[in-house]
Formats: structure tokens, C-alpha cells, sequence
């Protein structure tokens, strides 16, 4: 199949040369074969050929007419000028404006039939005669046939600057012409047959220029039975791939981790609280896992705050106390810090050592590892690096997971011979998506708090009533409380007009001369930060300025204000999690969100969710109502590969087939030895990615 047009550079077609080889190419069609897969995001109706007699002002209409007259005016000032022709169809005339574009005017010999589409103003001028500006055109078929650009339902592709939508149109045509033919479906006949899905060649024709009856609405909303073919093929690969890696997985093998649980006694008897019902389930179904011969593989999901942490140092204690080395990775430097000084107080007095591992820790701590005296090691991506080597890594667990990629969950686990695996995530996923993004996963939620949590008072300030919120700072420090108050930018620059932290910071030492205010952000160093982190928590900083640094996971009892500067600009999981740094004690919790003016849609409808909801789950589905799958959690970051033409939300109901005949394909050829041109698919699709596609 190879040297096929389409897997040729798309500078091989007429009419694109290095140029317009490099648009394409920042549109992401490089070879022939991708602009197939390159869909229109809308189409326009222009099926319809309207008599110029019944045109109408401030409407959008096809004509077709011979071409009567045709003039360039150029108006008083040079190298202004206007292509003006006039074309009548028998029932009237219309004249076609196109501006500044003189070339036009050959085009439209008199006599010859062409065929109009635009707009008509509003307002009608120029006596009394109808006026289409700046219409797409072209020469009528001899046969009344449809047109590319005209006379047809057209495709409108997302298009980069130096390329017209008209150009763009017309080099897609000669590609579908040309490349249709070549198509060669991965999906089984049988399949295909079973839901009598349109074939391949003829969904991609008929997405880029569909014929007459397939519903404009359907395809606006990218669900015609072409589309839906389309999303299908891409699920399918989709599926294959995490059916394969479940399968994998249960192939593994390990001995199963048994102990008497005495190091997890202990320190339960030692923490201040008793676990919730939640968290007591959650630990017995992850302990249920690791007494398995093989190894876990589980999310634990639960909302901001609801005690995931002790849920995974209990899982620890038990690999440990089974002989095994247990890590935690987190996704900051600080979350780290903060998670190392928090367990390494509550294990060290049983006598377990604990480590830390984040980008400045140097051999002495790598070494620590590798002998096995540090038995639990928390650190960040500096776990996964090369040079550190586990004794016997038992457990992995990974907090914060959607800050991760699947590569890095893959390469934490490739530390250890079959580690168990616990990923935590604070971000509720709605069904349709944990079963793509995590869809090799099984699951445990912590769907409870502890006791005596007070929701947060929510409100969005107007940057102009800033006064409200130095009052109620005023007022919750002034008792004894501490405050977070967090800043989109680290310093001014001249590029934004954002408000900074460093400025901030100033501002607030002008305002409150008797606090203590720090400062915490990304660009310090681990020592600076955790001096700073320390203060915090021991109560000597009152006011903690700070980016977006502190949005996961820390956690300070004692404060119960969280100011968010600029907050218009953050998204509502990012907000959902900044929220949940406060409202940890037992005091009343206020979450204060300046907003600086004036607000669009999607800005304003956030602020006003977060003003209304504290239901993780719920804001979950309105972000990715307002955003859309693509974005949401950075599906993209998790390191899955794209879905460009399936959309996991719209396409639910393909999603299942898809899955169903993943799973059976699998099951009647384990390693696709009978569909080569699947598995090669497939292996592209997943591209590196094989923990997924490898069969066995
Ligand atoms: P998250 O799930 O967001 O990671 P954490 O594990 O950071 O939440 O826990 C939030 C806070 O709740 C911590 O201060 C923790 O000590 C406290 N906590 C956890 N479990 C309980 C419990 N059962 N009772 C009271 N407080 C608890
Ligand atoms: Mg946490």
C-alpha cells in the first residue's frame, strides 16, 4: 500500500508548491493522504438556484445567469478599484461587486454562464438593481451538475492565512478525486456489513462534498452516517488499543502481596481523625488488589479534599511492610515537598525512613533508593528519569494523575517488575470519558468528606469592589486565619496588563502593614519554597501570594480565605481546585473571585457556576459543555492520541459498537495475524505509544 498518492508529500499535486506546502502543513496535512482526513467544520447550502427575481436584500443566494456587462471602477483614490458585472438569468438581473481585485474582470466574458453565491445587503443602492458582494463563483457545468463551489451543499474548512476558502476548496476536490479510489478499509467486512455503515470511500466523498440528500444539520453536527463511519473507524483503533493493554496487563504476573497489616494500625491510630466510610472502603479495595497474583491498576477519584492522600499512604504502608518499596509522584515540586514532610512525620517515628526525589536531590537521595533504605520515596517527574533505580518497587502511585501523561504513568511503572498501580485524580470525569481516558483502568471514588466540612462561601467580586474583599481578609486574619491570594502572572510585564503576584504582594504589605505576607512561585527555589511552604503552614505567614503554583493538592487546615485575582482567566477545574486549598478545618471558608471586567460568555458562565455549585462532578460536565472534550483536562497532555474526527461526547453511542468489536475482533484474533492492514493501522494510530497496540 505504500507509494500510494496518498502517502506522498502534498506538494506533489498541481497547483501546491513549497509554499502552500508549508500552509497545509500548519493545518496538519502533510501527506496527500491526510487532507482526506482534514473535515470541513461547517457547510453552506448552495444547492438551491434562486431566480434573480425572487432575490431578496439581506439574504444569502445562488444564482446562475449569463454575464451581461462587466467594468472596472476605480474609484477617486489610486489603486482603489471595483469589478462590477452584471449577469441575468431571464426572470432579472444582479450585478456581483468584487473589490480591489481587478484580475476578476476576465473571468466573466459577456455571454458566458456563471454561477453566483453570497450575500445580498442589506440596504439596496445603485438604482434599484440587487447587489451580491464578494461572491464565490464559477463557470456553470455544462450538464446543470453541481459545481465545487456552487450549486451544491459546500464544505468550509478552517483555513490559515495565504490560502482563500475558494483555493483550498478547489485542491481538496482533485484530492478526494484523486485519492478516493485508493482507499483501503482496516475494519472487517463483517463489521461494516453488521451495521450497515457506508463504505470508506464513500463517507470521505461524501463529507467533503456531500451529495443532495444528506441533511445540512446532520452534517453541521458532524453526525450524517458518513461522519459517523468516519468516527467509527477512529474509535475502533481507539478501543483495539486499550483492549490490548487490559489484556496485557492481566498477563502479568506477581506474587501477591500479603502482610498483617501492623505498620497500617499504627499510624491510623495515630492520625487525629478516623477515615470515613469512603476512604475505609477505598483502602480495602485497593488492599484487596495487591493480595492479587497480579498487578493493580487503579484510579482512585475523588472531589478536592476529600482525603485521598491517607487513602494511599495506607497502601504504601502495606506494600511496605510486605518487603516491596512504595512511591508517590506528584506533579509539582511543592505538592511533593508538602507530601513528603506530611508523611515522613506521621511514618518516621515507627521507624520508616522516607525520601524525597524532585529535580535538585542529588545522588546521595537517588542512591537512598536504590539500596532500599528509603522504603517510601515521594517525589516529581525526577522519580521517572533514568538514573533512578528501585530496589523492589512495589506500589506506584501517581496523585494528580490528569496532571500526567500516560507515558509517565508507564514509566514509573516500568521502575519496579510489575508494580501495583494507583492513579488519583480530584477531577470527576464524566462516564463517557473516564471510559477513554482511563478505560484500562478500574476504579475506586471517595465519595464522601470528612466530617464537619463547611461548604465555602463562593462570590465573584468586580475588581472595582476589591474594598470587599481587604475586609473580609482584614477581618479572617485578623482572628487568626490565613489567606491565599493567587495572581495569573508572577511579575508585570509590559506584554499583559495582568495584575502579578509580585506586585500584588507589594500592594497587600502597603494595605495590611501588621500582616505577614509571603511570596510562592514557581520560578523560586525548592529550599526558598519550602522555607516559604513551612512558614505557611506553621502559622508564621499570614497572606500567602502566590500563582498557580499551589492549585494542586497543598493543603493548610488553618486557612479559610482564597483570593483569586483575575480569576476570568482561569478555568473552572483549575478554579474547582484553587477553591478546595480553603475550606479544609473547621471554620467558615470564604473563596473570593475578582474579576476584572468586562466579562465574555464563556468568563462570565464560569464564574457564575462556581458561584452556584461546589459539586466537583457537576462543574466537571459544565466545563466540558463550555469546552468541549478536546480541551477538557488536557486529554491531550494525558498523552492519548488524537480523535480528530470522533468526538467521545457526540459520538457516545459509536463509542460502545466500537468497544464491542474491539473486544470480540480480539477475541477471535488475539494479535491480528489475520488483518495486517489492521494491525499496521493501528500501530500508527497508537503511534509509540505500546503499551497499547502490542499484542501479547
Ligand atoms: P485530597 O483528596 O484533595 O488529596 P487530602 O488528602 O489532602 O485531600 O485531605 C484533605 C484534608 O482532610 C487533609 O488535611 C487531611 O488531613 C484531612 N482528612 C483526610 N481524611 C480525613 C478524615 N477522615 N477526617 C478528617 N479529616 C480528614
Ligand atoms: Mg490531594
Amino acid at each position: 500500500m505504500d507509494n500510494t498518492l496518498s502517502d506522498r508529500q502534498i506538494d506533489v499535486l498541481s497547483g501546491i508548491g513549497p509554499q502552500r506546502a508549508r500552509l497545509f502543513g500548519r493545518l496538519g496535512i502533510k501527506k496527500v493522504g491526510d487532507a482526506l482526513y482534514y473535515l470541513p467544520y461547517r457547510y453552506e447550502d448552495r444547492s438551491k438556484i434562486s431566480d434573480i427575481c425572487d432575490l431578496e436584500c439581506g439574504s444569502a443566494a445562488t444564482v446562475k445567469g449569463r454575464v451581461v456587462s462587466s467594468l472596472i471602477r476605480s474609484s477617486g483614490r489610486r489603486r482603489f478599484s471595483i469589478v462590477e458585472v452584471v449577469i441575468g438569468d431571464g426572470t432579472g438581473c444582479v450585478k456581483a461587486k468584487w473589490y480591489n481585485q481587478p484580475f476578476m474582470q476576465k473571468n466573466f466574458p459577456a455571454g458566458k454562464e456563471v454561477v453566483l453565491s453570497g450575500n445580498i445587503p442589506d440596504v439596496p443602492f445603485s438604482g434599484g438593481i440587487l447587489e451580491i458582494e464578494n461572491p464565490e463563483y464559477e463557470d456553470a457545468t455544462p450538464d446543470g451538475a453541481p459545481g465545487i463551489h456552487t450549486g451544491r451543499v459546500v464544505p468550509v474548512y478552517r483555513l490559515t492565512d495565504g490560502i482563500s476558502g475558494k483555493q483550498f476548496r478547489r485542491i481538496m476536490s482533485e484530492v478526494i478525486r484523486s485519492c478516493s479510489e485508493e482507499l483501503y478499509d482496516f475494519v472487517p467486512e463483517e463489521i461494516t456489513a453488521r451495521y450497515g455503515l457506508p463504505s470508506l470511500r464513500e463517507s470521505i466523498l461524501q463529507v467533503h462534498f456531500p451529495g443532495p440528500g444528506t441533511p445540512l444539520d446532520l452534517l453541521n453536527k458532524g453526525t450524517s452516517g458518513y461522519h459517523k463511519r468516519l468516527s467509527f473507524n477512529e474509535l475502533f483503533l481507539f478501543e483495539l488499543g486499550m483492549t490490548l493493554a487490559k489484556k496485557k496487563r492481566r498477563k502479568r504476573k506477581r506474587s501477591p502481596l500479603h502482610c498483617r497489616g501492623n505498620m497500617m494500625k499504627e499510624v491510623l491510630e495515630r492520625l487525629p481523625f478516623v477515615l470515613t466510610a469512603a476512604q475505609k472502603r477505598t483502602v480495602d479495595e485497593i488492599l484487596g488488589d495487591m493480595k492479587r497474583p497480579y498487578p493493580m491498576h487503579r484510579l482512585l477519584q475523588g472531589d478536592v479534599g476529600s482525603g485521598k492522600t491517607v487513602v494511599a499512604l495506607l497502601a504504601m504502608l502495606h506494600a511496605v511492610e510486605c518487603g516491596c518499596q512504595a512511591a508517590l509522584m506528584a506533579p509539582t515540586e511543592i505538592l511533593a515537598e508538602q507530601h513528603f514532610f506530611n508523611i515522613r512525620r506521621m511514618i518516621e517515628p515507627l521507624g520508616i525512613r522516607c525520601g524525597l526525589l524532585n529535580s535538585g536531590s542529588g545522588k546521595e537521595s537517588r542512591d537512598a533508593v536504590t539500596s532500599g533504605d528509603t522504603p517510601v520515596i515521594i517525589g516529581t517527574h525526577a522519580l521517572i528519569q533514568e538514573g533512578v533505580v528501585f530496589r523492589d518497587l512495589g506500589l506506584a502511585v501517581i496523585d494528580e494523575q490528569h496532571k500526567f501523561g500516560v507515558m509517565q504513568r508507564s514509566l514509573l511503572r516500568k521502575k519496579g517488575m510489575n508494580p501495583h498501580l494507583l492513579v488519583m485524580t480530584a477531577t470527576p470525569i464524566p462516564r463517557s470519558l473516564a471510559l477513554t481516558l482511563y478505560g484500562d483502568l478500574d476504579s475506586s471514588v471517595v465519595d464522601e468528606f470528612p466530617p464537619g466540612r463547611k461548604p465555602v462561601v463562593t462570590k465573584v467580586v468586580d475588581a472595582v469592589e476589591k474594598k470587599l474583599v481587604y475586609e473580609i481578609l482584614n477581618k479572617e486574619v485578623g482572628e487568626g486565619r490565613q489567606a491565599y491570594v493567587v495572581y495569573p502572572a508572577i511579575e508585570d510585564s509590559e506584554k499583559s496588563d495582568l495584575k502579578s503576584a509580585q506586585q500584588g504582594k507589594e500592594a497587600l504589605e502597603r494595605i495590611f502593614p501588621v500582616f505577614r505576607i509571603g511570596l510562592i512561585h514557581g520560578k523560586m527555589k525548592t529550599m526558598e519554597r519550602e522555607n516559604v511552604m513551612n512558614s505557611f503552614r506553621d502559622g508564621q505567614i499570614d497572606i500567602l501570594v502566590s500563582t498557580t503554583v499551589i492549585e494542586v493538592g497543598v493543603d493548610t487546615p488553618g486557612a479559610t480565605v482564597m483570593v483569586v485575582v483575575h480569576a476570568e482567566r482561569f478555568g473552572l477545574a483549575q478554579l474547582h481546585q484553587l477553591r478546595g486549598r480553603v475550606g479544609r478545618g473547621s471554620y467558615q471558608s470564604y473563596c473570593l473571585l475578582i474579576a476584572y471586567g468586562p466579562l465574555g460568555g464563556d468568563a462570565g458562565r464560569r464564574l457564575a457556576i462556581m458561584e452556584e455549585s461546589a459539586d466537583g462532578f457537576r462543574l466537571a460536565e459544565e466545563d466540558l459543555s463550555i469546552r468541549g472534550p478536546g480541551d477538557f483536562l488536557g486529554v491531550r497532555q494525558a498523552g492519548m492520541p488524537d480523535l480528530n474526527l470522533a468526538d467521545i461526547l457526540r459520538d457516545a453511542d459509536i463509542l460502545e459498537i466500537a468497544k464491542k468489536e474491539a473486544v470480540s475482533l480480539l477475541e477471535e484474533s488475539p494479535d491480528l495475524r489475520e488483518y495486517p492492514f489492521l494491525k499496521r493501522s493501528l500501530e500508527k494510530f497508537w503511534n509509540g505509544r505500546d503499551d497499547f497496540y502490542k499484542a501479547g
